[in-house]
């Protein structure tokens, strides 16, 4: 009798616990996703700012709001809040504006990454970035990470051919975390490329022009069991300027224009007609609703891509080139382009080149590394 009656104790204290631990993991879902996903109905017109989404130096950074009362009200948002990706790399959330929370922006220069879950996938990453963090030393190969539903794949679409790079949530550039499997996702080169380099050049340029400090924090976004995000939160926030100059909360959609996606494995295929055709149509639904976008980088400058075929067993040599950052193509240390790039942008590299291209880098198309 004492034993059944102790079980049944055990039984019920196991219950409860059971449910405060999904009640709490729930929450605190919802706070997350309400906070990065909650505002964009509400201010449809946000990213119009300057045609891109991309906020521009010196933009009005409202910080006084406070983003705890927000957070409450958002517990039933979902990624079904994100708009469709047409032909925009990114969307603003929330109005453009990062919900760091006050706690958040007293803290001095830090750095972290989430545990990979139980599939193995990544989780936030957040950082303060600050001159402190940057890398002092040239990367190293990040080939040997295989993160979630990684495929080596080509398309003669894809610029560089490969869909897939090992997609650094913090860059490289920012805090110099390299081969860290809780900061490489498969990100299409569209993602890396079109969604998140220019984010992360404006912090990096924005840290080596002030010494200040930027909160940045980097959030793949996984629907369900799958094993590719669809996208990444990024938001960013210059401290000792209160967000003067640096400011920011985007979504940054993990799509390849032209190609299908499955999220589930990271297969992939050519869009059909009919998949080419409903794409757009919802980009000539979000035409009649928004002004054309600008070239967010404003660098205008797209990397060529390449047309001839290369050996792939030349891919797999180590070699050394040299980077620009910036642009992000690479070069032989002879080409004289090297000579004239900025210092700060230049960086040397020992490694394959199926690295670099699977990162995302494009070969100079003048010496033709
Ligand atoms: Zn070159």
């Amino acid at each position: 009798m004492k034993k059944t009656a102790f079980l049944r104790l055990l039984s019920l204290l196991l219950c409860i616990f059971l449910l405060m631990g999904t009640l709490t993991s729930c929450d605190l879902l919802d706070s997350v996703l309400g906070g990065f996903f909650g505002q964009t109905e509400e201010e449809p017109d946000n990213d119009k700012k300057d045609g891109s989404g991309l906020p521009l130096k010196g933009e009005e950074c409202q910080t006084e709001e406070t983003d705890n009362d927000k957070k409450d009200d958002q517990s039933s948002v979902t990624l079904a809040s994100i708009p469709p990706f047409t032909d925009k790399a990114y969307v603003a959330l929330n109005g453009n504006q990062p919900n760091f929370t006050d706690a958040d922006k007293k803290r001095g220069a830090f750095e972290e990454f989430a545990e990979l879950d139980s599939l193995g996938r990544c989780g936030v990453t957040f950082a303060n970035v600050c001159k402190e963090l940057m890398p002092t030393e040239a990367r190293e190969s990040i080939g040997a990470v295989k993160p979630t539903g990684w495929q080596t794949v080509k398309y003669d679409i894809v610029d560089g051919k490969y869909l897939y790079n090992r997609c650094h949530l913090i860059g490289f550039q920012l805090t110099g975390e390299n081969a860290n499997k809780q900061n490489l996702i498969t990100g299409t080169r569209y993602l890396n490329i079109d969604g998140m380099l220019g984010f992360e050049n404006l912090v990096a340029d924005y840290v080596k022009e002030t010494g200040n400090h930027v909160l940045y924090r980097v959030t793949p976004i996984f629907v369900g069991n799958e094993l590719v995000a669809r996208g990444v939160v990024m938001e960013g926030w210059s401290v000792e300027d209160n967000g003067e100059g640096v400011c920011f909360n985007v979504f940054a959609y993990n799509n390849q224009p032209g190609i299908t996606i499955d999220y589930k494995t990271g297969e992939s295929h050519l869009m059909t007609e009919a998949e080419k055709q409903a794409v757009q149509e919802a980009i000539d639904l979000s035409k009649t609703e928004e002004e054309p976008a600008g070239d967010p980088t404003g660098e205008g400058e797209q990397p060529a891509p390449e047309t001839e075929q290369t050996d792939p067993a030349a891919e797999e040599e180590t070699e050394t080139f040299i980077l620009n950052t910036s642009k992000h193509t690479f070069h032989l240390p002879t080409c004289s382009s090297v000579k004239q790039m900025s210092d700060k942008n230049k960086q040397e590299y020992t490694g394959t080149r199926l690295d670099l291209l699977e990162e995302g880098y494009s070969p100079c198309g003048s010496c033709k590394p």
